[in-house]
Parts: structure tokens; C-alpha cells; sequence
């Protein structure tokens, strides 16, 4: 790897870049992130190539865009939880490497490489964690300062195939039975999305083993027998996250419309207690595939695969104007007619235009 053509003693990959790197997996199109020890955004404005897209001048970050790739610049800085689970303080900006790469989540994160030399920097031990295929914090306080690293590293244990270190495992034990819900829950969310988005059972299946979900609610939860990962794979959706998460306690975190609608609509879902299939059927065509899917997993699994194969597909072939050529005049009789036709198509799908034709004149007859 050797992503960007700059020379300077004080520059140096970090991160996920060196892990990835050392781990062998093919580089990905993701940002490139380097520290530089001391000021990166004086270093930044002196730098002569690229432009400056943004600066945050309280964690001492630039993000530059140079040959048309994204690099973020951080300062090497030092950080304080002040208040647990919140965003940290900084409290130096300009420190050491070596304090720099103390604040991070795990040693396999807290790898750095030299821009100016190639050379691997590792306080931590992370290149023997990385052999080991360990996660392991850095500081016995790592998750009260920060809960979102249990996610973190659950989404890593998961793509690469890592289990906990023996310490860290019982420090988040320990936090997962006092978890303190006064945190950022817009970074925890962000931090699911990326676990479950990954679309692999075993994150729910370690989610639920480890108690992690103790981190969003106080009730305990059991595993499902049902294979989310296949379903999500068969049927294509917008948000898998959603389809692990939507039957957990989600409402400490700040929902988009469409997720919100996702819930609510699965709840409604759930709340059907009729005899009539075929008005569930109708409530299955106003909802996402996210909502059937979560009604798949925790309520009936057979209708809604049903509805998903086959039921999905019913279509009726008239239209209204099919039936003002019947020499019917447009008013509510239709909206009944066409679901009056629905029903039949319900019981039976083979039902061709010509059959949905006799139906409505029936239908208009008996009015
Ligand atoms: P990837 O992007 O491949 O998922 P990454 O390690 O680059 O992995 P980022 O979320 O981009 O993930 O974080 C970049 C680096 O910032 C991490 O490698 C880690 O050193 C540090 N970091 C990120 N989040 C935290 C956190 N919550 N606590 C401490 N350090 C963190």
C-alpha cells in the first residue's frame, strides 16, 4: 500500500488501512485515513496539492481531496470521556503517536504505518492480535467510555473472523450487566447499521449470545430459529439492518421516516387478530418487504413467504375504464367492485380478464 505520494516523518496510515493491509484483504475504495503528528490542519493548509473539503477544527480533522480521491487528515490527539458514552473531549491536540493511538477502540486498530519509511508502528501489540485473531481493548474502562465499541467489535469479530480476547470479553460482560443508556445513540446506530448491514446471521446470533442487546433494552431476548441472513439474501431489501433489529427496542434512537414507517407497520401487522386472511393480504400490500419479513420471522412464517412468492403477484387485469366500457358510471361501486374481484383473485390466482369481467357484471348485478 502505498495510496498516497507524500513524503514527511510525521505522516501515517492508521487504522483500518494498516489492519486490512496486514490482514492481506484487497484494498477497498474507502476513505483513506492518516494521522499526523502534530497540527494536520496547519499541515493541510500548507500542503500545496489536493483542496481542503472540510475542517473540523475541534478534533483537529481535514478532509482533503487529492487526485480525486478523499483522504481525512487527524491530528494525533489525546481524548477524555468526560461524560461516559457521549462524545469525548479532546484534550491535546499535537500529542505523541504513541498517545494518539492510545484513545482507539482495539489494537488491530491501533496500527500505524510511516508514510516516509513503510515502517509498521505497533504499541499496542496488534500485530500479534492480528496473528492471534483477537479483539482486545486498550484500557480496562474502554467500553464505559464508549459502549459503541461493543458493536464495533462485534461487526469486526464478524468480518474477520476474530473472537474477544479473554480480558476484554469479561470487561464487556461486566459492562453488558450495568449498562449505563445514558449514551450517543445516534453513533450506536450508526455502529448497528454497519453490524447488521453486513447481513450475516452471526451477528445476531453473537448479538443475542453475548447479551449485547442489553445495550438497548432491559428485556431478555431469545435467538429465532429462522434464518434472517437467507431470507434478506432471497428477498432484496433497502434496510437488513432493520429486519435483525425491528423487533428489539429501537425507540431511544432517532429513526428516518421510512425506517419509523418500517416498525409501526410491522406492528400493525402483528396486531391483525381477524379470521380473515384476505384482509391481512390487503395490509401486506401497503407495507414494505422489511415489515413482511419481520412478520416472517416472529409471527407466521409461512403466510408471509406465501405472500412473497405467490400472493405479491396478484394483479387485476381491468381497469375503470374496463368498466365504463360495461356501461358502468365511476363512483365508490368501483373501489368495491375491485376488491370484491381481489377476493376472488385471493382464492384463486388464475382468474384471467375475461373471468374478472364476469365477476364485476355479478358484482354490479347483485347491487
Ligand atoms: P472499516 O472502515 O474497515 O470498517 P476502520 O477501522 O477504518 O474500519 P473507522 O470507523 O473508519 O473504521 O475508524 C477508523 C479508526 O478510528 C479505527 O481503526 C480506530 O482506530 C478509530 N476508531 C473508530 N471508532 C472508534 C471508537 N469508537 N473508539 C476508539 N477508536 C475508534
Amino acid at each position: 500500500m502505498q495510496k498516497l505520494n507524500l513524503k514527511d516523518k510525521n505522516l501515517y496510515y492508521i487504522g483500518g488501512i494498516v489492519r486490512d493491509e496486514l490482514l492481506g484483504l484487497p484494498e477497498k475504495q474507502a476513505d483513506i485515513d492518516v494521522t499526523y503528528v502534530g497540527s494536520a490542519i496547519e499541515f493541510c493548509k500548507n500542503l500545496g496539492i489536493g483542496e481542503i473539503v472540510q475542517i473540523n477544527d475541534a478534533f483537529g480533522t481535514v478532509r482533503m481531496k487529492i487526485n480525486d480521491e478523499y483522504v481525512d487528515f487527524a491530528s494525533t490527539r489525546k481524548e477524555i470521556y468526560d461524560k461516559k458514552g457521549h462524545l469525548p473531549t479532546v484534550t491535546e491536540i499535537g500529542c505523541s503517536l504513541k498517545e494518539d493511538v492510545l484513545r482507539r477502540d482495539f489494537t488491530v486498530n491501533a496500527l500505524a504505518k510511516s508514510l516516509y519509511d513503510d515502517e509498521i508502528v505497533d504499541y499496542t501489540g496488534g500485530i500479534q492480535d492480528l496473528k492471534d485473531k483477537k479483539l482486545r481493548i486498550l484500557h480496562d474502562g474502554s467500553f464505559i467510555d464508549d459502549p459503541t465499541r461493543i458493536i464495533r467489535g462485534l461487526k469486526f469479530s464478524v468480518r474477520f473472523g476474530f473472537e474477544l480476547e479473554e480480558k476484554t470479553k469479561i470487561l464487556q460482560e461486566k459492562y453488558l450487566e450495568n449498562v449505563n443508556r445514558d449514551m450517543c445513540y445516534k453513533r450506536l446506530k450508526q455502529e448497528l447499521e454497519d453490524a447488521f448491514n453486513l447481513n450475516r446471521q452471526e451477528v445476531l446470533d453473537k448479538f443475542v449470545e453475548q447479551k449485547i442487546y442489553k445495550l438497548i433494552s432491559d428485556k431478555n431476548y431469545a435467538n429465532t430459529e429462522i434464518n434472517t441472513e437467507n431470507l434478506i439474501k432471497k428477498y432484496e431489501v433497502e434496510t437488513p439492518w432493520l429486519v435483525y433489529l425491528g423487533n428489539f427496542d429501537l425507540e431511544n434512537f432517532d429513526l428516518t421516516s421510512r425506517e419509523q414507517k418500517i416498525i409501526s407497520d410491522y406492528k400493525m401487522l402483528t396486531e391483525y387478530s381477524g379470521e380473515d386472511m384476505f384482509e391481512l393480504y390487503k395490509k401486506f400490500r401497503q407495507v414494505s418487504k422489511e415489515s413482511v419479513l419481520l412478520y416472517a420471522i416472529y409471527v407466521d412464517y409461512d403466510f408471509a413467504v406465501n405472500y412473497l412468492e405467490k400472493l405479491s403477484e396478484i394483479k387485476l387485469e381491468i381497469t375503470g375504464d374496463d368498466l365504463i366500457t360495461l356501461g358502468y358510471k365511476p363512483n365508490e361501486n368501483f373501489s368495491k367492485c375491485f376488491d370484491f374481484i381481489l377476493r376472488e383473485k385471493f382464492k384463486n390466482h388464475k382468474l384471467t380478464k375475461d373471468d374478472e369481467l364476469k365477476i364485476a357484471k355479478n358484482f354490479f348485478n347483485k347491487l
